[in-house]
């Protein structure tokens, strides 16, 4: 699978927690992610990440044009739903742009437990 790791900055050390927690299951698929998230994902698990531009540089636009593409086809993105993002416009359309591709994203770390519990079946 070709799946994309996001994070807001309050929400990165839950991310890293939980992709080391289930390192061995990222190991096994193709992993994108946003430039600031994907470079301390690099940095802490030593996994393989492509990385895009940042968030606020157009990162989640970025993704959003794979998943358009067909070329995603799992998201993780733990938002922060109380801080103010600059690039929420680009945030809403990558969660419209999952809807409209019928993409699972999972937008915090329950969700993302369901999802990664699936991924090991
Ligand atoms: P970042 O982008 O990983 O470059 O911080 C994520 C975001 O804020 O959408």
């Amino acid at each position: 699978m070709r799946i994309a790791l996001i994070a807001h900055d309050k929400k990165k050390p839950e991310l890293i927690d939980f992709v080391k927690r289930h390192i061995d299951v990222f190991r096994m698929h193709d992993l994108y992610a946003t430039g600031t998230t994907g470079s301390i994902i690099i940095e802490e698990t030593g996994l393989k990440v492509m990385l895009k531009k940042s968030g606020p540089l157009g990162g989640d636009q970025e993704i959003g044009s794979m998943v358009a593409n067909r070329k995603i086809d799992m998201i993780f993105f733990f938002r922060d739903p109380l801080t103010a993002q600059p690039h929420e416009p680009d945030v809403s359309a990558l969660l419209r742009l999952s809807d409209v591709y019928q993409i699972p994203l999972a937008t915090n770390k329950e969700t993302g437990e369901h999802f990664v519990a699936n991924l090991r079946k």
